[in-house]
């Protein structure tokens, strides 16, 4: 059976595994992500793959990284978190130090592929997937393949601009979509929602420091668990603004079904049930069509390092 590699260049960590045909992952190896960025994240991939390569046979390795990936898959044009890495030939220098075909692939569009093939969004044919991190990040899978657009920037969902001079955004623009429906969306929606009823907030508030700032989205999303109403109250704005964002996406892309990963995605039916509310509310043409289901992520971390390895298998 054909092995690849697929390695996930995070923040903190790069992992890479041994995935076979069916995308299960047989073996992993990892190194912590060096600060400088540049070609010794470069050596650091290459390290990780060449040690996985010693007990297996591999046929090709992917990469996915957050940046903007050429469409022809060779180049990192611009990598806003990773120093020292903008214009990085990384096709060309990663093959000669592994020597095996390689393949880039920007990290959303890796996860929203393993999803496609192997979790959530599996047997459909149209799918989109939202990872809801710090920001959010998007995948789209039409007619079973991933689309890259022309310049590589597709299925940059977390910028498309829902608010008209809204919150500014780390990208530079104003209003955009992350900033309203991402897990910092979420801490802020709580902040505002404690703000407006700061005698209900006293609970909420004790998971952390006791301060807004020191309000961590897992207290939130411990507290909404157990039935807090504030928490609850950022969890229903975070989900209106995230529906309406899905309908919206629904009538340019018409996907079957929208998967949703990513670490906010924790909270599971606390998120899901009211997004998939707002959606419908918010989708044009209401009831005279059928809706993309909206579901949970079943690969977890692993999405991108299984969806990028399948990527190079092909
Ligand atoms: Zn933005």
């Amino acid at each position: 059976m054909s092995l690849t590699i697929g390695v996930d260049v995070g923040g903190t960590k790069v992992l890479g595994g041994v995935v076979d045909a069916s995308g299960r992952v047989l073996a992993t190896s990892r190194r912590d992500t060096p600060r400088e960025g540049g070609s010794e994240l470069t050596k650091t991939i290459a390290a990780v793959a060449l040690e996985l390569m010693q007990q297996h046979s591999i046929t090709a390795v992917g990469v996915s990284a957050a940046g903007f990936v050429s469409s022809d898959r060779k180049t990192m044009l611009a990598t806003p978190n990773i120093a020292d890495w903008n214009g990085v030939q990384l096709e060309v220098e990663l093959t000669k130090l592994i020597g095996l075909p390689v393949v880039i692939e920007n990290d959303a569009n890796a996860a929203a592929w393993g999803e496609a093939k192997f979790g959530a969004g599996r047997n459909q044919a149209h799918m989109m997937m939202l990872t809801i991190g710090t920001g959010v990040g998007g995948g789209i899978v039409v007619n079973n393949e991933l689309y890259r657009g022309a310049f590589g920037i597709a299925a940059e969902f977390g910028h498309l601009r829902v608010v008209p001079e809204g919150h500014l955004c780390g990208c530079g623009a104003r209003g955009c979509f992350e900033q309203y429906a991402s897990g910092s969306a979420l801490r802020r929606h709580a902040r505002e929602a404690i703000s407006a009823s700061p005698d209900l907030a006293r609970n909420l508030l004790a998971r952390g420091d006791g301060t807004i700032d020191g309000l961590t989205g897992q207290a939130i999303t411990d507290a909404a668990r157990e039935g807090d109403a504030v928490a609850l109250a950022a969890f229903q704005t975070t989900a209106q603004y995230l529906g309406a964002g899905i309908a919206s996406l629904a009538v340019l892309l018409d996907p079957s079904c929208v998967v949703i990963g990513g670490g906010v995605i924790d909270a599971g039916e606390i998120l899901l049930a009211p997004t998939r509310e707002a959606m419908k509310r918010y989708m044009p043409f209401a009831g005279k069509h059928p809706y993309p289901e909206i579901v949970a992520a079943e690969l977890g971390n692993e999405a991108g390092l299984v969806g990028v390895a399948d990527l190079a298998r092909n």
